[in-house]
């Protein structure tokens, strides 16, 4: 029988009450199993952390010593348990080492997606499908408006672009797969690395995912006109709102307005609505319980079929 209380919502998070853990919690707790390394999902301070080598390799990274007392890391399909819970990490395809996770109690099986992607991404670990009786989705773009396009044609706006680019995308993530991608499908770009990305990046490479060619930026290097794409976070990309000989883009899953000529490449490492009703199918849950945002398109699309609960 499923439990309507399996999980949900308190004060730090999302709640395991059966084996006292949270997942991606929002506050430092006891116990917390972490899908993936995004500041959103991963906070430091946590006394026990489950998570992927990789989650634990960027969580080290970012906060140093604070990033949690324990790491247990765990492999993909490596089932473990915890206060009676089996867990196992499946891959999710949203980021290199982003796990969904998957919770089995009492002959039901609860599938936390995480975040999560269908498209093809050579910077992480492709999204793998199982059937549960619970899926647990985040359902950020959970709208029938909501219609990713094609990456590949999004990053041909940079090879149209004869001038130097100033990229702005996330760093953790975004940026690599940006970076594989252009040399994929942009090879005539030269790129350049804002130096806070470079860690990030050897984690990748350390981790057997090669993103191509780029370079560290020099401010010498961009003064000569050769199809140079700086790649920057976003705070260093706002402070370039009057760069003169070059073209600005940000690298977002949100459509934005276009100002000043700034321009957006529409690549999202979230699950669009076709992504969402690809992963019921694949899943053939019973329940659907969703996370921040739009539950309420899925509990009409689905009606009497499938009984969708919002969690948040
Ligand atoms: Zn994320
Ligand atoms: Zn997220």
């Amino acid at each position: 029988m499923i439990l309507d209380d399996f999980l949900f919502i308190d004060d730090n998070g999302i709640y395991c009450k059966y084996g006292c853990f949270y997942l991606d919690p929002k506050i430092p707790v006891a116990t917390a199993v972490i899908s993936h390394a995004h500041a959103d999902h991963a906070v430091s301070g946590n006394n026990i952390v489950y998570c992927t080598a990789s989650t634990r390799l960027f969580m080290e990274l970012r906060y140093a010593r604070y990033a949690a007392r324990t790491f247990n890391v765990m492999q993909f399909h490596q089932s473990f348990n915890i206060g009676g819970v089996q867990l196992t990490f499946i891959p999710a395809g949203h980021m290199l080492g982003s796990a969904m996770v998957l919770m089995e109690y009492n002959g039901i099986k609860y599938l936390y997606t995480g975040d999560y992607k269908l498209q093809p991404d050579a910077t992480c670990e492709p999204i793998e499908w199982l059937k549960a009786d619970v899926l647990i989705t985040e359902s950020t773009f959970a709208d029938p408006a909501i219609n990713h396009p094609d990456p590949i044609e999004e990053i041909s706006k940079l090879k149209d672009t004869k001038i130097n680019i100033i990229l702005g995308a996330y760093g953790l993530g975004k940026s690599q797969r940006l970076i594989r991608m252009i040399n994929d499908h942009a090879p005539q770009k030269k790129i350049l690395v804002h130096h806070r990305i470079m860690p990030i990046n050897n984690i990748y490479e350390k981790c057997g995912f090669a993103l191509g060619n780029y370079q560290l930026y020099g401010r010498k290097l961009m003064k000569t006109q050769e199809e140079w794409v700086y790649l920057v976070p976003p705070f260093t990309f706002n402070s370039y709102i009057r760069a003169t000989n070059a073209r600005r883009f940000f690298a977002s899953g949100w459509k934005r307005l276009q100002v000043n000529g700034e321009d957006t490449l529409f690549i999202s490492d979230h699950a669009d609505w076709n992504d969402i009703l690809e992963a019921v199918r694949q899943v053939g849950p019973t329940q659907i319980w969703t996370l921040h945002g739009h539950g309420a398109h899925l509990r009409s699309h689905f009606g009497k079929d499938i009984f969708v609960k919002l969690l948040a």
